[in-house]
């Protein structure tokens, strides 16, 4: 059974203006203004792109016309034809890039697939021990990868009993695609720390594998400090902080489970039960109230959602920033360290350092950067394609 639709003919379409050179860079995504017109076709039908001079091939993909991404480019070589054979080297290329990960290793929750940055549009696959969660990218992906076929050969290939899909939409339900549906959160390890993901009600695909490298950070930082890990969601960063010698952690999130599960994974490492304190409570609220008590942390760490899920929103996002991270300047200690996060591809890492200034020095606070951090190994992007890099983590001594 075939990988990857391939029994219609592709559609041809073509480019109204000349971005043939960006194509050939590697950027991996047409807009529908971009084309010429936008033939009737189900979503994920192949394409070819011609370009908008001589009508000749310049790459292969699949097409959504409803999508504003209405192309994307899987291949950048037209002779070469989208089939098993190139679905399969895609694949093995990112198995390959995995080398560093395994199921029995330190470190057995990973990213095995990310979309554009393994050459695989649309397709998402975490991996949590002997589980893997995957997941597409709307109704192109849907429509082109088949997801059934792609679950049986990664279960082959990883030695993967289960594998489960879940929706793109929030509280959609999955499925499962080999094997049974978890009945439990499922365990895995960070870093020889413990971890279960929730991969059904979870969060993303359970949890937040991009911040790997940033919660080793806070663990080199950790050692006899008093830590306070906002917008916490299952204790990340409060277990890394625990592990790296933290004297007291709390962790705050409005979402009760998400509490829960983080006091959880507190036992679950061995870390003594009197130093974690899990708050279910609105981080903007405990941050005023924590303020207006003098209360003061050496570590602060901020990890909002993305306050800017388009380019309309930005203003708006930027105003929120600026303020979650002048009320956790507010509560971090003299000669404290700031930890702060944005996972939005819309605010740039320039503009959100000004953010980082901007709320420090409303807080009467000056900081020093540290370290700059962003998305681990396990999660490549294509180079010309800036969205993908869309985590930013700033490491900040404030005077
Ligand atoms: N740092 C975490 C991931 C954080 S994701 C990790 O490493 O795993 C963002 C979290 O913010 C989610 O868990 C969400 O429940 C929480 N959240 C969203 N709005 C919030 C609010 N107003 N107050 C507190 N938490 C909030």
């Amino acid at each position: 059974m075939p990988l990857i639709e391939v029994s219609s003919t592709p559609v041809v379409l073509r480019l109204n203006r000349d971005l043939v050179r960006l194509i050939k860079r590697g950027n991996p995504w047409v807009y529908a203004d971009a084309l010429r017109e936008l033939p009737r076709a189900p979503a994920g039908t192949p394409a070819v792109l011609l370009d908008n001079r001589k009508g000749q091939a310049v790459a292969r993909g699949f097409y959504d016309p409803r999508c504003p991404v209405a192309l994307r480019i899987c291949e950048t070589d037209p002779e070469l034809k989208l089939d098993d054979r190139w679905a399969e080297r895609r694949l093995r290329g990112a198995l390959d890039l995995r080398r560093g990960f395994s199921c029995d290793g330190p470190t057995n929750g990973f990213r095995l697939l990310n979309g554009e940055g393994d050459s695989v549009p649309g397709v998402v696959a975490d991996v949590y021990s002997d589980t893997a969660v995957v997941k597409l990218d709307g109704e192109g992906p849907a429509g082109f990868w088949k997801i059934d076929e792609l679950a049986e050969w990664l279960a082959r290939e990883q030695n993967l009993p289960r594998i489960y899909e879940r929706q793109k939409e929030r509280g959609a339900a999955g499925r499962p695609l080999v094997g049974t549906t978890p009945a439990e959160p499922v365990s895995f390890r960070e870093h020889g720390l413990e971890f279960t993901a929730d991969v059904v009600r979870g969060q993303k695909t359970g949890f937040f594998l991009d911040q790997r490298d940033n919660r080793q950070l806070i663990r080199a930082w950790s050692r006899d400090a008093t830590v306070l890990n906002v917008f916490s969601y299952t204790g990340g960063f409060s277990i890394a902080a625990g592990a790296g010698g933290a004297t007291q952690v709390t962790s705050v999130d409005v979402a009760p489970a998400a509490i829960e599960a983080a006091n959880t994974h507190w036992r679950l490492n061995g870390f003594p039960a009197d130093q974690h304190t899990g708050v279910a409570a609105d981080a903007f609220e405990f941050l005023a109230q924590a303020s207006s008590e003098k209360r003061r942390w050496q570590l602060v760490v901020l990890d909002p959602p993305s306050f800017a899920p388009n380019r309309e929103s930005v203003p708006k996002a930027k105003s929120a920033y600026q303020n979650v991270i002048e009320a956790g300047a507010r509560v971090t200690a003299r000669q404290g360290l700031l930890a702060v996060a944005s996972c939005s591809s819309h605010i740039d890492l320039p503009m959100f350092l000004e953010c980082c200034e901007e709320g420090i020095s409303r807080a009467r606070r000056r900081g020093t950067v540290i370290n700059v951090g962003g998305q681990p190994t396990d999660h490549p992007t294509p180079l010309a394609l800036p969205e993908f890099r869309y985590l930013k983590f700033v490491l900040l001594r404030l005077d």
